[in-house]
């Protein structure tokens, strides 16, 4: 990963000519911004030397001080994120990164940063967007990356019941290469699929780009192991109780605020026999809307199913290795089976009467296919972006189909009034029976204070979500973004909840502290 961008070093490819012109020319971009500083010119704060007493717990090797690694798990990987550290800011990184073996080791971990009020940040693949790894450290007597790579196997598979106990560190691409080995797979691929991990999939309710078909991420969950200061949380006897409330839901989504998540047993499938992507387009994003709306709800459902709206169409984002190359009006729509053969033809059929009966006209394979080969390459359109001083990020929320037109217009009228000669994009990528996601992206210039805009926009979005309907968040999290917009989502009783579990979890307040859960107040 590279440590001041997105992923694979050799991957990174510049933007053609003529989209940088355009962004030159449309959205008022300067040349030549400051090229990011070398890794060699950062200085990260002196580590403090206290915690090295964790080297008790899971041995010398194994709590790592130097300035690289260090670095490398300095915050997450929005666009701040990225910006901030291109700028050579190294001042949030934690005194030292702690790798584990094992659940015993992290327990032990645990309970002894609780003791010496070391801050600990359970740490996967380093993909947050939300600022889900930049924890508090005032008050404590250090801070620490818990890197959990090191559990990194498949320890049972039940193929009776097709579950399958992953540990929390595995990478998904490594997850499903050792499920594809016995037949199976998760069928989870968000667009952080190359880096992200099971354990970070759990902690923030993932969603995929596949989740019309296996569903979200937090849906594939039937078990979890969960590391708290206090012991140990095993969740999941059966697929489904009745046993009171259910504890699996208190730790989805829980940011590594309450516990540290060792292992989750998932639900998985065979292995797709087959595999058939393919393109529609629609005369408008309203109509497209209405289509997906009736496959969500009537059936039969793809197992992808997005749709772009008319500038994410025509700017070519949907397929992000043909950036640029005019796509001609209307919004596309990708449509995606997978499953056995017999299964696939019946949905395709089945998907083409409902989508030719809502306007749709069908363009072939090419433009699904092309989506599929191209499905994790937008992150690093990203850093080519931000290389010509461009700014490009990313948000997201959902709603009730009933207020998703109008939450759809205020979030793309908010961003264009805050962020004047920008282009604003919309996709709908993740559906169910009663409302989808919506998933923006904006491309602006960097100007003299790309942070302090965003931070900006960004405020004056979270008002127009809230007040249209939708949610603060869909599947990228709280993390410290959205924390303080927490109250308006869950109300200040359920915030209170949230921290009455966190004091019984984790009473030293050492998990990811300011993470997730608000800070009390008076
Ligand atoms: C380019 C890009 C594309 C993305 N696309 C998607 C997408 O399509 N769908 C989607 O859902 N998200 C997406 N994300 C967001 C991100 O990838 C997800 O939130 C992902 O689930 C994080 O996994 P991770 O292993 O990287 O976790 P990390 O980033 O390491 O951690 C995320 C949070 O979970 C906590 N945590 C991590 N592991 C554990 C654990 N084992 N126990 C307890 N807490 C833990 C961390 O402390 C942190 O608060 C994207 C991010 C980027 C940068």
């Amino acid at each position: 990963m590279r440590w001041d961008g997105w992923g694979d070093p050799d991957r990174a490819t510049p933007l053609p000519a003529s989209v940088v012109g355009l962004l030159r020319e449309l959205l008022g971009v300067r040349a030549d911004p400051a090229p990011p500083v070398r890794l060699e010119e950062m200085t990260p704060p002196a580590p403090n030397p206290a915690v090295r007493v964790l080297a008790e717990t899971v041995g010398p090797d194994w709590v790592v001080s130097d300035d690289e690694t260090r670095i490398r798990h300095t915050r997450g990987k929005s666009t701040p994120d990225l910006l901030r550290i291109r700028a050579g800011d190294a001042s949030a990184a934690p005194d030292a990164v702690v790798l584990p073996a094992d659940h015993e080791q992290v327990l032990a971990v645990l309970e002894r940063c609780s003791r010496e009020r070391v801050a600990v940040v359970p740490f996967g693949g380093g993909t947050s967007v939300v600022g889900g790894l930049t924890a508090a450290g005032e008050g404590f007597a250090g801070v620490v990356a818990l890197d959990l790579r090191r559990l990194d196997r498949i320890t049972a598979h039940d193929t009776v019941s097709r579950t399958a106990t992953l540990q929390a560190g595995l990478r998904a691409p490594r997850a499903e290469a050792l499920l594809a080995e016995r037949g199976f797979t998760l069928g989870h691929y968000p667009q952080s699929y190359e880096w992200a991990t099971i354990g970070g999939f759990a902690a923030t309710r993932s969603s995929g780009q596949a989740s019309a078909g296996y569903g979200r991420f937090d849906e594939m969950v039937a078990g979890l192991t969960v590391a708290t200061p206090r012991g140990t949380l095993t969740l999941g006897r059966a697929p489904r109780s009745a046993a009171g409330p259910d504890l699996r839901e208190l730790v989805l989504g829980s940011e590594g605020a309450f516990g540290v998540i060792t292992d989750v047993t998932a639900r998985v499938c065979p292995l797709p026999e087959t595999r058939r992507y393919e393109g529609w387009r629609f005369p408008t994003f309203a109509e497209g809307t209405a289509a997906v709306r009736a496959l969500a709800q009537d059936g039969p459902l793809p197992t992808v199913l997005r749709l772009s709206d008319e500038t994410e169409t025509m700017i070519g984002l949907a397929r992000p290795d043909e950036i640029g190359e005019g796509r001609g009006d209307g919004c596309l729509a990708v449509c995606g089976y997978e499953g056995h053969r017999e299964d696939v033809a019946a949905r395709r059929a089945g998907a083409h009467a409902v989508l030719t009966a809502h306007g749709g006209e069908p363009l072939g394979d090419a433009p699904g296919e092309s989506w599929a080969a191209g499905r994790f390459s937008a992150p690093y359109l990203r850093d080519a972006l931000l290389d010509v001083g461009a700014f490009a990020e990313t948000l997201e929320t959902a709603g009730f189909w009933s207020v998703l037109p109008r939450l759809a217009e205020s979030v793309r009228q908010t961003l264009s009034r805050e962020l004047p000669s920008s282009l604003v994009m919309c996709h709908i990528s993740h559906v169910y029976r009663d409302g989808a996601s919506l998933y923006f992206t904006v491309v602006t210039a960097q100007g003299d204070d790309p942070l302090g805009r965003w931070r900006h926009a960004k405020a004056a979005v979270g008002d127009a979500i809230i007040e249209a309907g939708g949610t603060i968040t869909h599947h990228h999290g709280v993390g410290t973004d959205h924390r303080d917009r927490l109250a308006d989502e869950i109300g200040p009783l359920g915030v209170d909840v949230l921290r009455a579990v966190k004091d019984r979890l984790d009473p030293a307040g050492i998990l990811n502290p300011g993470v997730l859960v608000p800070p009390a107040t008076g």
